[in-house]
């Protein structure tokens, strides 16, 4: 049975917090908003109290723990090595289990929880959309035509497809004999918003000559479900997914979202003995492709005359894992591609699951640095690796009133290849 970690799990690293405040500089929210209660060292000393028993859930304290990405990049300057987001999750998990889920995460339940429903609610949206939305100039996304629950007017969201991904495909792609097999853990975002990307995904494998198997019984990894303390929904999806991988005997599992991969490679680790196979196989796409001599092959392809400047954002959920140099390795290796580093790629796009549903002025004070600095760099595009951050940097670039295109490296990918393959 999938058991997620509970907050008396976390007492020993709550207790090596020594409170130095080494983390405020690494916390977006406190960069946003200097308030002492946005940082780690301040979440820690409420999920101490909560964990002795010491404060009632009022409001500032589900306040002050709402106040959290789950971006991990405290840890990163912590000396200490205390991961903060994963005591908030635990905290709120707790604050959840006593006082049960908030209304958007009773939504964020029943909806993930329920692949089926998810797939209706896709297609309606996907139909639906010329209806609920307008279209930004230049494809720069779409904006609600009527106010919504949880979603501003002034937010620009991508179009829902009215076929998802998995639908498209075949269960089984066969590649050639003597290469891997994989199997592709698509995640939401790309089977229901930006299916393209999973089309480059695929032709991407097929340039390597790899077997694809994409199991149409996978569902959503759980990780919008982790942000909003649902337990048992993300035990489920863990389980149901731990059902449909194991019935593939494959040499990988490839992930093209961040958060996919933190979800199956890290936080599915952590809930038991029967995930470590499913863990210890969960590769990201770009880890994949540079282990197969791909930056060689794309070495060998003619140089485009005019590159286009392309910039990376490292996704939160890559950089906690410590997947920074092969997405730029990918990039860079692209031959239409010139690359250009921003200044602080590293810094989370202000996404950070239900975080921007809850508290959307903060995300916009945090996307504005990230779109200022995306600008500062020069680039035509921003190119990430994962749907959700492709959906807040176009948000944050058309606050910023900003030209700059963010793409999927392996959207950039497809394009390199021949198209004949
Ligand atoms: S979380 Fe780490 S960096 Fe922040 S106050 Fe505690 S020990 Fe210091
Ligand atoms: S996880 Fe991110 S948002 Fe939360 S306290 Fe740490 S740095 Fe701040």
């Amino acid at each position: 049975m999938a058991k997620l970690k509970n907050l008396e799990d976390y007492r020993e690293e709550i207790e090596h917090c020594v409170k130095c405040g080494a983390c405020r500089a690494h916390c977006p929210v406190f960069v946003a908003d200097k308030r002492e209660g946005r940082v780690a060292r301040g979440k820690i000393a409420l999920a101490n109290s909560v964990l002795q028993g010491e404060v009632d859930f009022e409001e500032k304290v589900l306040e002050d723990m709402s106040q959290c990405l789950l971006c991990g990049s405290c840890c990163a300057g912590c000396p200490n090595n205390v991961h903060t987001e994963e005591i908030v999750a635990a905290t709120r998990r707790r604050i959840a289990e006593q006082q049960g889920l908030s209304t958007f995460g009773k939504g964020v339940a029943a909806v993930l929880g329920r692949p089926k429903l998810m797939n209706l609610l896709a297609k309606s949206g996907g139909k639906l959309s010329t209806i609920l939305f307008k279209k930004l100039p230049e494809d720069s996304g779409l904006r609600l035509r009527f106010p919504a629950p949880y979603l501003e007017a002034d937010r620009t969201l991508p179009p829902v497809t009215a076929k998802p991904f998995r639908e498209r495909v075949p269960e089984i792609i066969p590649g050639e004999e003597g290469q891997p097999t994989v199997l592709f853990f698509t995640g939401c975002g790309i089977n229901y918003m930006y299916p393209a990307v999973g089309e480059a995904f695929l032709k991407a494998l097929k340039f390597l000559g790899v077997t694809v198997i994409i199991p149409k019984d996978q569902a959503c990894c759980g990780l919008p479900a982790v942000s909003a303390g649902a337990t048992k929904t993300v035990e489920k999806l863990a389980e149901q997914n731990l059902a449909a991988i194991s019935r593939h005997k494959v040499d990988h599992i490839v992930t093209a979202c961040a958060s996919c991969n933190a979800g199956l490679g890290e936080i599915y680790a952590a809930m038991g003995d029967e995930f470590s196979d499913l863990s210890a196989s969960t590769i990201d796409i770009f880890v994949f492709l540079a282990n197969h001599g791909l930056p060689e092959k794309l070495a060998a392809l003619p140089k485009a005359d005019k590159p286009i400047k392309v910039t990376y954002h490292d996704p939160c959920h890559l950089r906690n894992r410590g997947i920074t140099k092969e997405p730029r390795q990918i990039l860079k290796a692209l031959p239409q591609v010139e690359y250009v580093e921003m200044p602080d790629a590293a810094t989370c796009c202000g996404l950070g699951g239900t975080y921007s549903v809850y508290h959307y002025e903060t995300s916009k004070k945090i996307g504005a640095r990230k779109a200022a600095n995306i600008a500062e760099s020069g680039a035509e595009m921003v190119a990430t690796d994962c749907p959700g951050c492709i959906m807040q940097l176009q948000d944050n670039i058309n606050h910023a009133n900003g030209k700059q295109q963010p793409v999927h490296i392996l959207e950039l990918l497809a394009e390199a290849l021949p198209e004949d393959i």
